[in-house]
């Protein structure tokens, strides 16, 4: 099969598990060399061993503060001195409604989820500046399109980062630096599993909400592969001439909206 990424330098964001790992196989796949910037070094290492590469690292990173991030960049550097793909997809999500979060724990999600791609964005800006056609892809939520009840910080923070997506787009344009959204609906990870241990498919109200009346056409979860495609679309030379879009990996929801 043609490798449509050969040798393109890739940092993807939380790529230790759920849909980052999914991500980071697919691009790995298509040829991509890359850096994994997660917390979870063990399942880093577990992933990295079943890909059998040098053509693959592992920056133990926590996004929510400033200076690893920095550490991570400068790594890419010393190593690739130049960048061709940004992957923000790290996200936690912390499930509070208004009256119940705190402010602590609603500047940590946004720390992660919005914080993080700004600052990895800003501080890759030079490297990807160097690429001949470098991209930057946020890894969304179909929670940032519309109001939901309850997890407000993490619905907070999708919303801007799809508008980031927009902004960076039309700032980056003429460094010849296409920036796009993938906007996963329901996807079976580990974030998908609850406190109590069951996936959120399972429960009853998910079965009421979106089974009964056909609010998940597709019928289905989806899988990290569903949005690792649509992420690569965003990789490849196919989206050449496309920028500031989000992109609903959902499997139909949004259209029942
Ligand atoms: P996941 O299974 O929880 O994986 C996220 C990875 O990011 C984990 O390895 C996690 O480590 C890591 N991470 C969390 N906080 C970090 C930090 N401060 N610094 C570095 N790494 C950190 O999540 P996922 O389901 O794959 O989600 C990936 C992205 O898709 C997120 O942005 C999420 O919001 C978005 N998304 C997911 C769904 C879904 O249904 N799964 C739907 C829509 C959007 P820990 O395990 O230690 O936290």
């Amino acid at each position: 099969m043609e490798k449509r990424l050969l040798n393109k330098k890739v940092i993807v964001t939380g790529g230790s598990r759920g849909i980052g790992a999914g991500i980071v196989k697919r691009l790995f796949n298509e040829g991509a060399e890359i850096i994994i910037a997660d917390i979870k070094e063990d399942l880093a290492a577990k992933l990295m061993e079943n890909l059998d590469s040098e053509k693959i690292n592992f920056v133990h990173t926590d996004l929510s503060k400033e200076e690893e991030i920095i550490n991570l960049i400068d790594f890419a550097k010393n190593k690739w001195g130049a960048l061709d793909i940004l992957i923000n997809n790290a996200g936690i999500e912390d499930g509070f409604m208004l009256s119940d979060q705190s402010y602590e724990k609603y500047r940590k999600t946004m720390r992660v989820n919005l914080d993080a791609p700004f600052l990895c964005s800003k501080y890759a800006l030079p490297l990807l500046e160097k690429s001949q056609s470098g991209r930057i892809i946020m890894i969304s939520s179909i929670q940032g399109v519309r109001g939901y009840k309850g997890n407000i910080s993490y619905n907070t923070a999708k919303g801007g980062l799809i508008n980031m997506t927009r902004v960076l787009a039309v700032e980056l344009a003429e460094k010849n630096i296409l920036v796009n959204s993938v906007a996963p609906g329901f996807i079976n990870t580990p974030m998908s599993v609850m406190k109590d241990g069951n996936l959120e498919w399972d429960t009853d109200w998910f079965k009421d909400v979106y089974l009964k009346y056909e609010k998940l056409p597709m019928g289905r979860y989806g899988h990290p592969d569903d949005i690792a495609g649509a992420v690569y679309f965003f990789c490849s030379e196919d989206s050449k001439y496309v920028t500031g879009q989000t992109l609903l990996v959902d499997g139909g929801v949004s259209v029942t909206f």
